[in-house]
């Protein structure tokens, strides 16, 4: 079982992600939780650039930055995803190609067809069992950003019209994929959250 989580930054997908590892793990499941970009030795060193090259890498252009996404997707599937699904184990993860199309294809206008296939390509079309989307109004996302600290990457910094059509981007996919798709407002409290999610893993037949 493959379960991702996806939505803007500061919309909770880390919290929500270790409450429901957590949830399998009491009832004796092996859980693999990971993330993208960084879920690999090497996606570490691609996400410091992305997030955290600064001058040392310029403006990145978006073909550039979709292709680096990529690469990283590419390494932790084969390495890190792949081998887990194999034994049984359950992946809990932060983001995937969902991300790509919201960030690099909504966002960056890169043609989303485009992203897709190159995504798929990069994964050999490995899709999850079930997406978690936390969907946040962008205001209320950098409010919560604020809150703890500031933004933390070069991608939080973007303007609210990119972070506004991210969210659209993503609402789109989940509107298209509904049997994938579970959308949550993520401004409930944390704990409503976690059991509307418990609730709809329990609903799945493999389990
Ligand atoms: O917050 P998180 O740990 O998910 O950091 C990943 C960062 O990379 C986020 O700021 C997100 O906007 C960005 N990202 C992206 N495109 C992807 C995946 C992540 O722009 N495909
Ligand atoms: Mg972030």
């Amino acid at each position: 079982i493959f379960i991702t989580f996806e939505g803007g930054d500061g919309a909770g997908k880390t919290t929500q992600a270790e409450l429901l590892s957590a949830w399998f793990i009491a009832q004796g499941r092996e859980v693999v939780r990971t993330r993208e970009p960084g879920g690999t030795p090497l996606g570490v060193e691609v996400r410091r650039l992305l997030l955290h090259g600064g001058e040392e890498i310029g403006a990145v252009d978006p073909r550039a930055e979709a292709l680096l996404y990529a690469a990283d997707r590419a390494q932790h599937v084969a390495t890190v995803v792949r081998p887990a699904l194999a034994r049984g184990a359950i992946v809990v993860q932060d983001r995937y190609i969902d991300s790509s199309l919201a960030y690099q294809g909504a966002g960056r206008v890169l043609d989303v067809a485009e992203v897709r296939g190159l995504s798929e390509w990069a994964v050999e079309g490995l899709w999850p069992t079930l997406t978690v989307l936390l969907d946040l109004d962008p205001t209320l996302a950098a409010e919560r950003r604020t809150a703890r600290g500031g933004n933390a990457d070069r991608l939080e910094a973007e303007a609210e019209t990119f972070h506004r059509a991210v969210r659209d981007g993503f609402l789109a996919l989940a509107d298209a994929e509904p049997e994938r798709y579970l959308v949550l407002d993520a401004a409930l409290p944390f704990g409503e959250l976690h059991a509307a999610i418990a609730a709809r893993v329990s609903l799945l037949t493999n389990l």
